[in-house]
């Protein structure tokens, strides 16, 4: 069946993805996915940090299945109820007064761009100008893709929507230098995900504020990826005790279904008006029952601190083998379950892929760093198992390169 689907996939599916790892999932529960044939996988990426509550949980299921038996989708022209309670919830539980939803990270990142220009617009301020940094990822759309500061991700696609560009992340002066009068926004993951796990320092995200504050930019995390609990505060913004004019969310926001948010502090929250934006999908009746039971769920089974928990024993867990295996282990990076194990270069793409063979999901990234976002449920145990895991292929990887 697997050799099928790879026929099918090379010759239908248009060829972005490239070779993807040799399995198809049939079913999960919790922590595992199973393949075809039954074999058992631990997920300790969680769906590139979607699938917080882990895979098949009862209650979220049930929650989609009732939503489906009433209504799926009835469009923009009339009030939705999940809609209304889930923009509530995220408020309630951040600094955001108002929330736009979209279907993805790359859309929720559009709206915010848009927010942040048509706040000055209406303003009366000609600035259009949006700073990001190198490194960054903020989606694959045309606007996502010039604030993305990674050459890969661009090259193609010159020229590239004009106003964006990039600079060093952590590096107030170079900031300093960018910012013109014509600045509108900056836009920043507090840890940069996608490109390895890079934190940013609570003293730059600070000065960041301050700047923002005294020349009236827009300030916008994007927590698509460090959201929804990933860092052990629901935003990782909670963290730094820095509030932003914008953040915005998507991946773990709807448990592995497609949703995503723009979430609007004070200073923008009344800048769109009727007319200013719009989606036809966009927080529908379904994609929103999913949020609020994400939330539900988070808050009966208090996922939020367990993330938190679990995610500083895990980060303990895996400083301790780095000090004992110095020689293969670089630094360990991150926050609460987003975390990076930055491995020696000659054994990185090895070391992800003996993980993959003995049965634990992880994703290379950066080139030499194994990214972890497992689902906010997992606990010590689970840990225990994963670094046990890592150990010995570290070990094994080094020696079959020493012979
Ligand atoms: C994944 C990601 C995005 C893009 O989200 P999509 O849903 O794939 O469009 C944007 N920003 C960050 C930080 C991400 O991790």
């Amino acid at each position: 069946m697997l050799e099928k689907i790879i026929r099918l996939d090379k010759e239908y599916y248009m060829n972005t993805f490239g070779d993807r790892l040799p399995v198809y999932f049939e079913r999960g529960e919790g922590l595992k996915l199973f393949d075809d044939k039954g074999n058992a996988y631990y997920d300790f990426l969680g769906g590139i940090a979607v699938n917080s509550l882990g895979h098949g949980h009862k209650t979220f299921i049930s929650a989609l299945k009732a939503q489906l038996d009433k209504v799926i989708h009835t469009s923009s022209l009339y009030y939705i109820e999940n809609q209304a309670r889930l923009a509530q919830k995220i408020a309630e539980n951040t600094c955001a007064e108002r929330v736009f939803f979209a279907n993805s990270g790359a859309e929720a990142n559009e709206g915010a761009f848009k927010l942040a220009k048509i706040y000055h617009y209406k303003k009366g301020n000609e600035r259009y100008e949006i700073i990001s940094l190198d490194k960054s990822f903020h989606g694959r759309t045309l606007a996502a893709v010039a604030a993305t500061g990674q050459e890969k991700y661009q090259k193609p696609y010159h020229p590239l929507t004009p106003g964006f560009k990039q600079v060093k992340p952590n590096d107030f002066d170079a900031l300093l230098e960018a910012v013109t009068d014509k600045t509108a926004a900056i836009m920043i993951e507090l840890i940069q995900g996608e490109s390895g796990v890079y934190p940013m320092d609570k003293e730059y995200v600070e000065k960041l504020r301050a700047l923002c504050d005294e020349k009236d930019i827009v300030l916008i995390f994007d927590e698509v990826q460090t959201g929804m609990g990933r860092t052990g505060r629901l935003f990782a913004h909670q963290l730094y005790g820095v509030e932003p004019d914008i953040f915005t969310s998507a991946k773990a926001l709807g448990g592995g279904i497609p949703i995503g948010a723009v979430c609007a502090c004070k200073k923008v929250c009344d800048a769109f008006e009727p007319g200013d934006h719009g989606t036809t999908f966009g927080g529908n009746p379904f994609a929103t029952s999913a949020g609020l039971a994400v939330f539900d769920i988070y808050e009966k089974e208090r996922l939020v601190e367990n993330a938190e928990k679990i995610g500083a024993y895990f980060i303990n867990v895996l400083n301790a083998l780095k000090d004992k295996m110095a020689d293969k282990i670089v630094e360990i990076r991150g926050a609460g379950l987003l975390i990076g194990i930055q491995i020696k270069d000659e054994i990185a793409k090895n070391v992800s892929a003996r993980l993959f063979e003995d049965g634990f999901l992880v994703s290379l990234c950066g080139g030499n760093t194994i990214r972890i976002a497992p689902p906010l449920i997992i606990n010590e145990n689970d840990v225990d198992l994963f670094v046990n895991e890592l150990k010995k292929v570290l070990e094994e990887c080094y020696n079959e390169r020493l012979n």
